[in-house]
């Protein structure tokens, strides 16, 4: 994936605000406790010296030795003055805000992978309205919304279905989600709730309308460059109110479909339209991707009714 200068630049900026604020708490605690910079000042010169010494020595195990020892005494001794004021040793520990990359938006000494992290805010900035939402979470799911005690005990069925697929992740017997119903049942908040759970586990999400995915493909088919295949999880929400363009509407959603599909990449879809609804507007072959209960669970949503179908 692209990384483009203004999210470079972020993530830059925030990984020198970690840095210079942990160099801060150094000064203070120099200025409390000077005998520490000293001990800092000696270390880094006996590192110096070993590199020099490392180029001439004949025994270049016994330079080590020798700077290791003299080091791990350094260490000790800031150890104790750390404790005598009550410092923790990690006090001064940068604090990235991903600590898996150290805010450098990448992973691996050899081989560079892209964090999570940097994925994430990739995905979020190429499509502002995928924006995942802090306050839409399992935590938050308030089931006394559902008047009707069937109803709500239903929900609840359905939020703990969700639940343990986010539990399961990416390893789910079944890769995909297909919540259907009426609007109003609750299926985007419920999709908001996993991708809220996926990506406080780490994962990349990327949730949008179908209306918006289609209007991505146009632009894209314009020029700029769209990546459906790298989500852990792509939502696909309200499927049925995409502008349908011939050659263009299904074929496209056929595409990201299918082909996530067949990379077992997980796709969750919401929609408003029944089985049969869905098979007319999308004929037989996408039909078979979006409903296939072989490797997606197929919820149906329902006034006061909700049926799991397939499972
Ligand atoms: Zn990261």
């Amino acid at each position: 994936m692209f990384v483009p200068n203004e999210i470079k630049e972020e993530y830059q900026r925030k990984r020198q605000k970690a840095l210079s604020e942990s160099e801060e708490k150094k000064r203070a605690v120099y200025l409390l406790a000077p005998r520490l910079e000293e001990i800092a000042e000696k270390r880094r010169g006996l590192l110096f010296d070993m590199g020099v010494k490392l180029i001439k020595a004949k025994d270049k195990e016994a330079v080590r030795f020798e700077t290791a020892k003299k080091v791990a005494e350094l260490d000790m001794e800031s150890a104790a003055i750390l404790a005598q004021n009550g410092i923790t040793a990690d006090y001064f520990l940068p604090q990235f805000e991903c600590m898996e990359c150290e805010d450098t938006g990448f992973t691996g000494d050899m081989e560079k992978k892209m964090c999570t992290c940097l994925k994430q805010r990739l995905l979020s900035m190429q499509y502002a309205s995928s924006c995942i939402s802090e306050k839409e979470s399992f935590e938050n799911f308030d089931l006394s919304v559902f008047k009707k005690a069937k109803q709500r005990q239903l929900m609840a069925t359905v939020k703990a279905e969700m639940e343990s697929y986010c539990e399961a992740f990416p390893h789910n017997e079944k890769t995909d989600i297909l919540l259907m119903g009426n609007s109003g049942l609750g299926k985007t908040f419920m999709l908001s709730c996993v991708a809220k759970r996926l990506t406080d586990k780490g994962f990349s999400v990327l949730k949008l309308t179908s209306y918006n995915l289609i209007n991505t493909v146009l632009k894209s088919m314009r020029g700029s460059e769209f990546d459906f295949m790298s989500p852990d999880l792509l939502i696909i929400d309200d499927l049925g109110t995409e502008p349908m363009i011939p050659n263009v509407t299904r074929e496209h959603l056929f595409a990201v479909i299918n082909e996530r599909q067949n990379a077992s990449k997980a796709t969750a879809i919401a929609t408003n339209l029944l089985p049969e609804e869905l098979q007319e507007v999308y004929g037989e072959r996408l039909f078979s991707r979006i409903f296939a209960p072989r490797i997606t669970s197929i919820i149906m949503l329902t006034g006061d009714n909700v049926r799991m179908v397939m499972k």
